[in-house]
């Protein structure tokens, strides 16, 4: 009857509110001023596949805008100064960036090229006194999250990590329910990141510029995600590695990895992280009084879900537009995401994929103290 109720009233939201919004004189439409505060100055640093999805969203961003690039590769420049209208004098390659320093048309630089360029890389911004906002995972390992965490505070800088699912409408919804106890006592995660990796020859594969591999990539949405849908953080990990292509997956680069987490809360987690098995991008959460299931969870979108009460409805926006927007409102109004995107929560994933690769050495029960 309660869901039959719902669901009338869900088409009598939707049956009048579409003609309203679709009319140019209904005021909800119309109400929000155009913004006029002050835009967040950002310089794209790697203009790879990522930075590219990026610099399209950022076309949307009503608070940030691009203003500088970095590359080392002078045709690049060429090509997206022409495209984003970028100035010469606000482009730089790898050796000269430090230069940004006395560019008063960069706020921020993003830092968006292999893993394990990120620390040095993070740090010369910070030290040229620019904020860092540094793609997922900020390093590749805590040793290094943390000095990066160091360096932007000695510098007095923001540094930011890449994590768009804290801005996602639908990621967002669930965490509110689940802080409002709609899930009662949250008990159990599961959680399923990977694909199919091409190309053997590409830096995903290479133990030094990745730092690893699935679990660095792509696993990490399954540990953060555990973090922020079961809101505590882990004390334990357990690890289990499968390696069925040792030629294309070499020393030190994980295939697959199974781990499991326990929370003090006696809630647990049950994850897999792979680069070998397609369609994987799956959430499950349970609690006492309610569950959710995303599926798709974190990939770029829509997601998908539904809890015990129904199908997640929130809107589809591109994420990186909402979360360049909520960078922006964090260094200018010091308005927090629902999840914090800053550099400790980037240390506390390492800490966890330091501990899951111990363990898979180990074999044992590794604590975690985050
Ligand atoms: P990519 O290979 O497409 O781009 C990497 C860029 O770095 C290229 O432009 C390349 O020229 C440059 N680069 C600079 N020095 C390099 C070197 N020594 N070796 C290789 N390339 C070098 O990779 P990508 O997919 O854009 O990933 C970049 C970063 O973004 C990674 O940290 C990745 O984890 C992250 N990423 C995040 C998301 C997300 O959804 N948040 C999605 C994809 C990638």
């Amino acid at each position: 009857m309660s869901s039959r109720r719902n669901f009338i009233e869900k088409l009598t939201i939707s049956a009048v509110g579409l003609p309203l919004l679709a009319h140019p004189t209904n005021i909800f439409a119309t109400s929000e001023a155009p913004y006029q505060g002050p835009m967040l100055k950002v310089a794209l640093m790697g203009l790879g596949s990522y930075a590219g999805r990026v610099a399209e969203a950022m076309q949307d961003c009503k608070r940030a805008k691009i203003t500088g690039l970095i590359s080392g590769t002078p045709s690049k420049i060429t090509e997206w100064s022409e495209k984003y209208n970028v100035p010469k004098k606000s482009c730089y390659n790898y050796e000269d960036f430090d230069k940004i320093k006395n560019n008063p048309d960069i706020d921020a630089v993003y830092v968006i090229t292999p893993n394990g360029l990120h620390k040095d890389q993070s740090i010369r911004v910070a030290k040229a006194g620019k904020h860092v906002i540094c793609e997922k995972p900020m390093g590749i390992n805590a040793e290094e999250g943390q000095a990066m965490v160091d360096a932007c505070k000695a510098a007095n800088v923001k540094l930011l990590i890449g994590y768009r699912m804290h801005f996602e409408p639908k990621t967002v919804a669930v965490i509110k329910m689940r802080k409002d106890g709609e899930f009662g006592k949250t008990k159990f995660f599961q959680g399923q990141s990977g694909f199919n990796i091409g190309d053997p020859t590409q830096w995903r594969l290479d133990k030094e510029l990745a730092g690893g591999g699935a679990m660095m990539d792509i696993g990490i949405y399954s540990i953060n995600g555990a973090r922020y849908m079961l809101g505590e953080e882990p004390v334990w990990v357990t690890a289990q590695e499968t390696k069925t292509d040792p030629e294309k997956f070499k020393e030190g680069v994980d295939e697959t990895i199974q781990f499991q987490m326990g929370f003090p809360s006696g809630a647990v987690a049950n994850c897999l992280s792979t680069y070998n098995m397609s369609n994987l991008d799956r959430f499950f959460m349970t609690g006492t009084d309610g569950f959710v299931e995303m599926q798709p969870s974190t990939g770029y979108g829509p997601i998908e879900g539904r809890t015990h009460k129904g199908p997640l409805t929130q809107p589809h926006v591109t994420h990186q537009t909402l979360q360049m927007d909520g960078v922006a409102a964090l260094i200018f109004d010091g308005k927090q995401p629902i999840v914090p995107v800053d550099g400790e929560e980037g240390v506390k994933d390492m800490k966890i994929i330091d501990a899951i690769f111990e363990a898979v050495k180990t074999g044992g029960k590794v604590e975690i103290k985050i």
